[in-house]
């Protein structure tokens, strides 16, 4: 690859009278989307350039990569869409042949450049958290009529909570929301009356089943061992409620 070049990037003289002249090739080894089934590189020999003026040289540059760098910006993009599905950082370097540093690393620069949109708050939310890196909690909140997820925080506690819609939303704003569903073990019930003051708290229906499921087991278990005697009725009992374990 080489190209004459208008002038020179390190003290900016204009290239005339071939003030910049050839210097070798550099080859380095670029990684390409997959084609098809086979893993694909390219072997790109760059041109180096020698200046007069400054006795500096540099090398050609090709839009494919970035300086400095042995990815192609295709693979990036790859690597970003890949990301915003469910999947771990092992199978997406496997789909797109680079090491799960490199994919780490790709999501961390795209994570710099999303700016999530505050726009206003839906009429109804809903909290939730999740596990992360080595069991650390983060807190998510959701459109609860098109599931989309608004924002994500690195922290669950209250503080990090109230300070976040105090920040980034107005009272306003605030006092449009009409619902808020949360896990019924969430910290934070008291900070939703505070943030939203016209909201109504809806206890999320998968929690509460879960709830209501555990209690009754754990009542039925109670009850079976109490039949768990050398009574032949009792026995019948027992074995009965023992169905359901
Ligand atoms: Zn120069």
């Amino acid at each position: 690859m080489t190209y004459t070049p208008t002038h020179c990037v390190n003290c900016g003289v204009e290239n005339t009278n071939f003030t910049i002249y050839k210097n070798g090739t550099q080859l380095s080894r670029i990684t390409l989307p997959f084609t098809g089934a086979n893993p694909t590189y390219l072997l790109l020999k760059k041109q180096r350039f020698l200046c007069k003026k400054c006795n500096n040289s540099f090398t050609a540059k090709t839009p494919i990569v970035e300086q400095n760098c042995y990815i192609s910006k295709h693979v990036k993009a790859q690597v970003m869409i890949k990301s915003a599905e469910a999947q771990s950082l092992k199978s997406i370097s496997k789909d797109c042949s680079v090491s799960p540093t490199t994919v780490q690393r790709v999501i961390n620069e795209g994570e710099k450049q999303f700016k999530p949109y505050h726009a206003k708050l839906p009429k109804h939310l809903s909290f939730d958290e999740f596990k992360y890196a080595k069991g650390a909690m983060a807190f998510e909140y959701i459109n609860v009529l098109n599931g989309d997820i608004l924002d994500i925080l690195d922290r669950r506690d209250s503080f990090a909570i109230k300070n976040h819609f105090m920040v980034n939303y107005c009272l306003t704003d605030r006092q449009n929301v009409e619902t808020v569903t949360i896990d019924m073990n969430a910290g934070y019930v008291n900070i939703i009356k505070e943030l939203f003051p016209n909201a109504k708290i809806i206890i999320d229906w998968f929690h509460l089943v879960q709830l209501i499921n555990r209690s009754m087991n754990k009542c039925r278990v109670h009850v079976m061992n109490q039949l768990r005697t050398s009574n032949n009725e009792d026995m019948k009992k027992y074995r009965r409620l023992k169905r359901y374990s």
